[in-house]
């Protein structure tokens, strides 16, 4: 009788581990929110099933953001080694996050690396060289914060040393299997960044900092971005993405200022299924960031984005809307 339950119970641990096998990349999310609500700045951990070190997306709320992680579960499969000297959240910053991916400098979406840095341990900084720039000269600088970095003015305290990535060349992430490519993003004129991820199977999953439509920014660099993406789509290798949706659709283009509205979102989706057959984002993984905080006393934003996407959704693409400290398997 034993022995049975025990074969039972095998039995389901072993479909549990094909189906997680099946999955090519793991998300943790620090942060959710555009704004306004310190603690909970736009910041993702991800990691590919091959190994098990994570690279940060932004890193608006980083201690926060894994604090509640680390109390919602999300990484009840780490355990803490005996001879660490840190915290189950000390020991995830120091020797489990391998790097930084930074979008774009904006202070949503940096503001949890530059408090936590006294408490990190040493890891490359990923950006464009533009984004690089912005943070030695507008944060690592010794007037606003120490500088902590390799580059920049003033004593370098080289704990963060920049890595520039040339947009469309695929580069290594460091103390982990996945490689990385960088593409631009218009955001209101200003400059951000989409990242590639790419593991070793060549699967691939795509953040995208913040970005204004084409259209609005007169810019081609979504339709890039879409177009470097399209022969994944073809190949069923894309597992996911992570895009903004900052405002609703009630938010005229005047005002969106580098930000994406559902019907926008939407709009700029069709011009990547566009380049495959028609209904090849059928069921594509789309997770939605960077919604709006608002404080007004009126309708939850993310309730009227949520049903604004779910009205429109003529792709069949899966809109997945994560809280903080949630994780997800693609
Ligand atoms: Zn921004």
């Amino acid at each position: 009788m034993f022995k049975n339950k025990l074969a039972v119970l095998f039995t389901c641990l072993s479909v549990f581990s094909f189906s997680a096998q099946s999955a090519s990349f793991d998300t943790v999310t620090l942060g959710s929110k555009g704004g306004i609500q310190d603690g909970n700045l736009t910041a993702f951990l991800i990691k590919s099933e091959q190994d098990s070190n994570f690279i940060m997306l932004d890193a608006g709320s980083v201690v926060n953001g894994l604090i509640v992680s680390e109390q919602k579960g999300a990484f009840n499969n780490i355990a803490l080694p005996d001879n660490s000297p840190y915290t189950k959240v000390g020991y995830l910053l120091n020797d489990k996050i391998k790097g930084y991916l930074i979008s774009h400098a904006h202070l949503d979406h940096v503001s949890g690396l530059i408090i936590s840095s006294p408490d990190d341990s040493k890891k490359p900084i990923y950006g464009l060289e533009g984004t690089n720039k912005d943070l030695m000269k507008n944060y690592f600088n010794w007037s606003a914060w120490p500088n902590f970095g390799n580059k920049g003015d003033g004593f370098k305290l080289n704990k963060y040393n920049y890595v520039d990535l040339v947009p469309t060349m695929w580069s290594a992430v460091s103390n982990t299997t996945m490689t990385v490519m960088a593409l631009p993003l218009s955001h209101s004129g200003g400059e951000s960044t989409a990242f590639i991820l790419k593991d070793q199977k060549g699967d691939v999953f795509a953040y995208f900092g913040d970005t204004g439509p084409d259209d609005v920014e007169k810019s081609s660099a979504l339709k890039t971005v879409w177009s470097t993406l399209a022969p994944f789509v073809k190949e069923g290798k894309l597992k996911g993405i992570i895009i903004e949706v900052s405002f609703t659709n009630e938010t005229p283009d005047k005002s969106l200022f580098g930000h994406l509205t559902p019907n926008w979102l939407l709009k700029e989706l069709t011009v990547l299924e566009s380049m495959n057959d028609k209904g090849s984002l059928k069921d594509l993984n789309v997770v939605i960031s960077h919604i709006k905080y608002s404080l007004k006393n009126s309708e939850d934003p993310k309730v009227i984005i949520k049903k604004q996407l779910a009205d429109a959704n003529k792709l069949g693409a899966n809109f997945i809307f994560p809280e903080q400290g949630d994780s997800l398997q693609f």
